[in-house]
């Protein structure tokens, strides 16, 4: 019997072994000693940019690390006059990271462009390969700061940021020999680009659970998050009878799960709530809670899902606060609307995963992407790779299989051989740009 495996040419399987084996090379380059750390302009993080902008140049490229540090290389079409694809992600990790989040699609795309430039392979367009150089926030607690420069959409403001120690982005930057007039010079001509596509590990469980080895993302999920404060009475736990209290706690316990429960509600709509933080400020064993503090996060891969969502879960707020006589403030802190992917581009995606013998099955992204923001820019696509371990990411237990990595860089190397421009897309994508709707907030975590 033949088995999938003995299906695969050795050729075939070189472009995941050749990717995984460079995730290991980049993934020695830390800031700890154990694990995995690559913050925005650490010497770990230029050694990084170095290596990558090498591998460039090996397979074929023009290659350069621009201003702000992202690794920009560019496979020339043979026509000089041709508009420009654009694929890449992020090479900084956050600490103690996993070794694909963001870098499988760089090194996927590296890994493709070496393979069509040692077989002498041309493209009728030109295919930009940019890593950049910082989407988690975790040095400078602003995230997208390299895809945002190349949408001209850098704020100058960020400069003056500091990390936890204290030292200044404006002064990092120049002590990297970056000539920081340079950054607007950054900013794409959006009547050049073709559009945005890019590769990246799931970090999540959906493919595992699916069997399958890739995913065409529909939308780059929005969130909307607040803090909310609830005020009762602090007295005495031993004292105070059960129907006289006013529990902050227990109210919070009450919107938690009716949290969870609306948002099982929906699951088509990929509609996820999270309470992340939560506190008994000042708490003690043996007072009944007078505050709690907590977080909410609600996401979906469409907005109104999501603000339905958040209308019901702010109602809920207010009825239980009502019924037990509690004070709230409802503080919003960040709305961040989502980012659909491109028809036309998933159409083309989902041509080549079915070429490569797989359904093309769609998901949402729940988690923050560049291409959030280079959607600001071009229409943009994702093929979401399988992620092992129970889909666990940001962890250095985050795993990639050879046969998927394998299996991701063919699909692009055919998408890439097919790809057709969408013509006449100038007016739509400049009342893309101007559409405030499409700007979400710098401080977007993933
Ligand atoms: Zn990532």
């Amino acid at each position: 019997m033949t088995t999938l495996k003995q299906l695969h040419t050795p050729q075939q399987h070189a472009l995941g072994a050749t990717i995984l084996a460079w995730a290991e090379q980049l993934g020695t380059l830390s800031e700890d000693k154990h694990g995995l750390t690559c913050t925005y302009l650490t010497a770990t993080h230029r050694a990084t940019a170095v290596q990558l902008m090498q591998w460039m140049r090996e397979a074929g490229m023009h290659a350069h690390i621009d201003a702000v540090g992202n690794v920009v290389g560019r496979f020339l079409s043979t026509d000089p006059q041709a508009r420009t694809l654009i694929t890449g992600s992020h090479y900084d990790t956050v600490r103690n990271g996993g070794k694909y989040d963001g870098r499988q699609g760089i090194l996927t795309a590296i890994a493709v462009v070496k393979h069509m430039n040692d077989k002498g392979m041309a493209l009728p367009f030109h295919l930009e390969v940019i890593a950049f150089a910082e989407e988690e926030g975790v040095r400078f607690q602003s995230t997208f700061l390299g895809s945002s420069a190349v949408i001209g959409q850098f704020d100058p403001a960020l400069l003056d940021l500091q990390d936890r120690d204290g030292v200044v982005l404006r002064d990092v930057l120049a002590e990297a020999g970056q000539d920081l007039s340079s950054i607007d010079a950054i900013a794409r001509d959006p009547s050049d680009l073709l559009g945005y596509v890019e590769l990246h590990i799931e970090q999540g469980p959906v493919l595992l659970e699916k069997g399958l080895p890739v995913g065409i993302v529909t939308s780059i999920a929005g969130s909307r998050r607040f803090q909310v404060a609830l005020t009762g009475v602090a007295s005495h736990a031993g004292t105070t009878p059960m129907a006289m209290r006013k529990d902050a706690a227990t109210a919070a316990a009450e919107v938690l799960l009716y949290v969870e429960q609306r948002c099982n509600e929906d699951p088509s709509s990929s509609l996820v709530g999270t309470v992340g933080q939560l506190q008994v400020p000042h708490g003690s064993v043996n007072v009944v809670p007078g505050a709690c503090h907590f977080s909410l996060d609600i996401r979906a891969g469409n907005d109104p899902a999501r603000d339905a969502a958040v209308a019901d879960i702010l109602a809920k707020i207010e009825t239980v606060c009502q019924s037990r006589n509690i004070e709230c403030t409802i503080e919003p802190i960040l709305e961040a609307g989502c980012a659909p992917c491109a028809p036309w581009l998933m159409a083309q995606l989902s041509s080549a995963v079915e070429r490569a013998g797989l359904p093309p099955f769609e998901l949402a992204s729940g988690a923050g992407h560049d291409a959030m923001l280079m959607a600001r820019a071009t229409d943009v696509a994702m093929l979401f790779t399988r992620c092992g371990n129970g889909g666990i990411s940001h962890n250095p237990l985050e795993t990639l299989s050879v046969d998927d990595a394998d299996v991701a860089a063919r699909i692009l190397l055919d998408f890439l051989r097919h790809f057709k421009p969408r013509p006449a897309r100038a007016a739509t994508r400049g009342a893309r740009a101007a559409n405030p709707a499409n700007a979400a907030p710098r401080e977007y975590t993933e």
